[in-house]
Order: C-alpha cells, then sequence, then structure tokens
C-alpha cells in the first residue's frame, strides 16, 4: 500500500497490530491527505494536528507497553462538530456559538479516547444540523469531493466528505431526519444511523431530541460495525439511553442473505425518486433475490406524511432546545439596554436564516391554539409511522429503498427554496420517527460520476440484521471507486 490514508480501519487495524507501521505514521498520512483536500473541501472547522500526533505516540506507546484496547486503537476519526470537545471549541456551525470551548467531553468522544482512538478535529455541518447540504453552515460549504461544485449532504456533510477523501478514516455524525445516511450516499461510504438510544447522546448539541442519533460513517460495513460496537453503550447522564445489552453488530457480515426476508418498500420507489437512482436500486433488489433473499414488496402507507410530521415535531424540539442559546452562558453576545433586548439582538445576530425558521415554525406549532392542530396531529402520524413498520417487520426481517431520491446536487441549487431542501430526506425521515436503525451503503455511479446510496432499514435493536444485508449489499456491489480527490497526486487548490 502506498498510501497509509488509503487505507480502511479494518486494514489499518490489522497493520498496526503487525507492527508494519505506526498511529504516528499513520495520523501523518491522514493529516498530509487534509493537507491536501482541505483547500477544495473545507470538510473540517478545527482541525488538530498536534493533538491529533500526541494522541496517536499515546496509543503507541500503549501498544509498545502490550496494550490493544481494540479495532480503533490508533485509528484516526473525525467528529461532527456538534459533538463536545473539553478544550477544542464547539461551534455546532453556528455564529452564536463561536469561541465556545465545552468543559466536558461527549460520551461518544469518551469512548473513542477510552480505546485509544485518535481524535483529528471537528468536522463542518448544517448550522445546529439543520440542513441537508451542509450549505446552512455559518462557516461556508463543504464540498463534494466526487464534483467540488456540487454538496456533500448534510447536515453531517464534513464528516462523510473526509472520510470519502481519506482526510479522516472513519467520523461520527448525527441523524435525526437523514444527517447521517443522506451524507454517505451524497459521497460514496456507509453510514448508520443506530437504533434511538442505542448511543448515548450527553453532550451531542441537541436539535431534536426524541430523534436525534450518533452514528458511524466508514467506507466499509464492517468498519461502520466495528466504530458502532465501540460507542454503542448505555450511560447513566442520557435519560434516553437504552438499558439493555448491545447486541454484537459484527458477527452477522459474513452470514449473506440466504432465507433473508427484504421488504422493497413501495411508497419510496417510484414517484419522486430520480429515475437513475430507482434503476440502480431495482437492480440490486434483484441481486438479493438472487443471493437467495426473499424480496417483496412492503407497503407503508403512512410515510407519505412522514415528511410534514418530521417538519413540525423536529422544529418543535428545536425551538425549546435552541432556547438556551441566549447570549447568557454561552458564546456569543450582543449587547443591549435591557436583559431582554441583549437576547433579541443576540438570537438575531447568532443564528442563521435555516435556524431562525425552524425556531419560528416550532415555537408556532407548539403556541396556545395552534399545538393540537399541528404538533399534536404531527405525534398522530408518528404513531401511525410507527404502527406501519411494525406490521412491516412482522412479515420482513428488513426494508429497502434509495437513501436519497438524487444524487448530489450543485450547490445553490436548493438555498432558495427550503421545502426542494426537505425533500432530500424523503426516504430517511420515517426510520428517525419509528426510533428504529437505518444505514446506506454506495451502489454505484450515476451517468456523471455521482455515487448511488441504498438505504437498509431494521427493527429496533436489530443492527445484526442491518449489518448481515449491508454486508451483502457491499459485496454484491463491489463498489471501488474513490473520487479523485482521494489520491496523493492532486495538489492543494
Ligand atoms: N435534513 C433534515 C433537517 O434539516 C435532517 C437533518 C438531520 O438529520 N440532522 O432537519
Amino acid at each position: 500500500m502506498s498510501d497509509l490514508a488509503d487505507l480502511n480501519v479494518g486494514e489499518a487495524a490489522t497493520g498496526l497490530r503487525a507492527g508494519d507501521f505506526s498511529s504516528v505514521e499513520l495520523t501523518d498520512a491522514v493529516i498530509k491527505r487534509a493537507g491536501i483536500t482541505e483547500s477544495h473541501l473545507h470538510a473540517y472547522l478545527t482541525f488538530d494536528q498536534d493533538a491529533a500526533r500526541d494522541a496517536a505516540r499515546v496509543a503507541d506507546d500503549a501498544r509498545a507497553g502490550g496494550e490493544d484496547r481494540g479495532p480503533l486503537h490508533g485509528i484516526p476519526i473525525a467528529l461532527k462538530d456538534n459533538m463536545t470537545t473539553r478544550g477544542t471549541e464547539t461551534t455546532a456551525g453556528s455564529k452564536i456559538l463561536a469561541g465556545y470551548v465545552p468543559p466536558y467531553d461527549a460520551a461518544v468522544v469518551e469512548r473513542l479516547q477510552s480505546r485509544h482512538a485518535v481524535i483529528l478535529g471537528k468536522t463542518n455541518l448544517d448550522e445546529y444540523a439543520m440542513g441537508s447540504s451542509t450549505e446552512n453552515s455559518a462557516y461556508g460549504p463543504t464540498r463534494n469531493p466526487w464534483d467540488t461544485e456540487r454538496i456533500p449532504g448534510g447536515s453531517s456533510g464534513g464528516s462523510a466528505a473526509a472520510v470519502a477523501v481519506g482526510s479522516a478514516m472513519a467520523a461520527l455524525g448525527s441523524d435525526t431526519g437523514g444527517s447521517i445516511r443522506q451524507p454517505a450516499a451524497m459521497c460514496g461510504i456507509v453510514g448508520v444511523k443506530p437504533t434511538y438510544g442505542l448511543v448515548s447522546r450527553y453532550g451531542l448539541i441537541a436539535f431534536a431530541s426524541s430523534l436525534d442519533q450518533i452514528g458511524p460513517f466508514a467506507r466499509t460495513v464492517a468498519d461502520a460495525a466495528s466504530l458502532l460496537e465501540v460507542i454503542a453503550e448505555f450511560d447513566i447522564r442520557d435519560a434516553t439511553s437504552y438499558r439493555g445489552e448491545r447486541p454484537a453488530f459484527s458477527q452477522a457480515l459474513e452470514e449473506g442473505v440466504a432465507g433473508m426476508r427484504v421488504g422493497v418498500v413501495t411508497e419510496l420507489s417510484g414517484d419522486g425518486i430520480d429515475a437513475e437512482v430507482a434503476a440502480a436500486c431495482r437492480a440490486m433488489y434483484d441481486s438479493l433475490a438472487n443471493a437467495g433473499a426473499e424480496v417483496s414488496e412492503v407497503s407503508l402507507p403512512a410515510s407519505e406524511y412522514a415528511l410534514s410530521a418530521y417538519y413540525l415535531i423536529a422544529p418543535a424540539e428545536a425551538s425549546a432546545n435552541l432556547a438556551r442559546f441566549d447570549g447568557v452562558r454561552y458564546g456569543l453576545r450582543v449587547g443591549g439596554a435591557t436583559t431582554e433586548e441583549m437576547m433579541a439582538r443576540t438570537r438575531a445576530e447568532g443564528f442563521g436564516p435555516e435556524v431562525t425558521r425552524r425556531i419560528l415554525l416550532g415555537t408556532y406549532a407548539l403556541s396556545a391554539g395552534y399545538y393540537d392542530a399541528f404538533y399534536g396531529q404531527a405525534q398522530k402520524v408518528r404513531t401511525l409511522v410507527r404502527r406501519d413498520f411494525a406490521a412491516a417487520y412482522e412479515k420482513v426481517d428488513v426494508l429497502v429503498s434509495p437513501t436519497s431520491p438524487t444524487t448530489a446536487f450543485p450547490i445553490g441549487e436548493r438555498t432558495a427554496d427550503p421545502l426542494s431542501m426537505y425533500y432530500a430526506d424523503v426516504c430517511t425521515i420515517a426510520s428517525n420517527l419509528a426510533g428504529d436503525p437505518s444505514g446506506s451503503v454506495p451502489i454505484g455511479l450515476d451517468n456523471q460520476g455521482l455515487p448511488i446510496g441504498f438505504q437498509i432499514m431494521a427493527p429496533a435493536l436489530h443492527e445484526a440484521n442491518l449489518f448481515r444485508a449491508a454486508a451483502e449489499v457491499e459485496r454484491l456491489a463491489t463498489f471501488s471507486h474513490r473520487p479523485a480527490l482521494a489520491t496523493s497526486e492532486v495538489r492543494p487548490a
């Protein structure tokens, strides 16, 4: 292997264990790659080379002392910048948090560090994770590594772009309505949103608390499973953390799909799905059937209303969660004659237009006289969506669909039209409403050379099913393409 930055997590872990190279060498290769790609992509908001090298040295020393803390020991990993890192600025992509240096680490950060993973830095995102393109970042957009005139997806666009080009070996993102799966699809990598409650949200800057989940980005399904195994742990500090045992996710990877019941979601297969995306997914349904799966069509009738329900529930929760950013405790403060004026000015100045829109929508949906008509109705739809999934999973083990209705769209194409931006998550949102796990695996390129993602959904806590099917999709697709930027020959822009 000529460039260590091209290794996946599994390969790098093997090389580290064998002593073929050190974590410092591996981390240096990734830092060097970032030095080339960052000027093209802007995947990172904070990239801390020195801290990363220090952590790599600690990992190497521990290994030299006979320690092996598992598959992430010495592996360079990036974090979406809505997870708190003690001593490192955490902005959530918002101007209102510029300069905010948290006094504590998110639970997932503790987990990674306890395994001697190497944290590289903080990746770009749509402000407060609200968006599907990373264009809503107050710090400028991230670009798609396959075509830098296009969006990388969002809101975890920085994490996805970094993993796609090798400026991180893996990354964490958060997914409230699709923010891991959709950018994974657009950047040609694997992304998984776990079951709600599986991964602690302690230290994740809240967007919509009943929907938010942290999950992995990686270049292979096995790598995503390894990462999830490390971060999925009960945590007393998150009141919604699942207390039960965590299933082992990686054991099913080699099982294949013979006899597995796979349901193709009718509502997500036809109307509104780009023809090339639909065709690639149809070909994969056939391949799964040839590999021994029992493929059938399954209807989720309420999913038609999922997007509308989500855009009431998520903003409603966001309006409550974002009330704390008032100029008193965190980040930006714009002065005023009274406390109220200070708060109003700080918020007007600190929040971008999409966040402001969500706060207004959410406050309206929750206000007296409208609560039942909007928020209440949306919660009823959420129950119907859950029931649809429960009924479907009596018949099938996993559900499948495209991850996104289109491949990556041009920067600027949808910024003036929020509804078309919201539509980018039409395939992913239902799993968040249901609280179920769901992942995206790349299956091909469209005629413009842009990656197409395939979505696999499973019942709550059945990540093993998801990974089993995902591993087969990965084998069948043999997606070995890498963006041109992921080579050492490219020069900084
Ligand atoms: N695009 C969706 C939104 O803007 C989902 C975002 C997310 O999953 N964080 O709300």
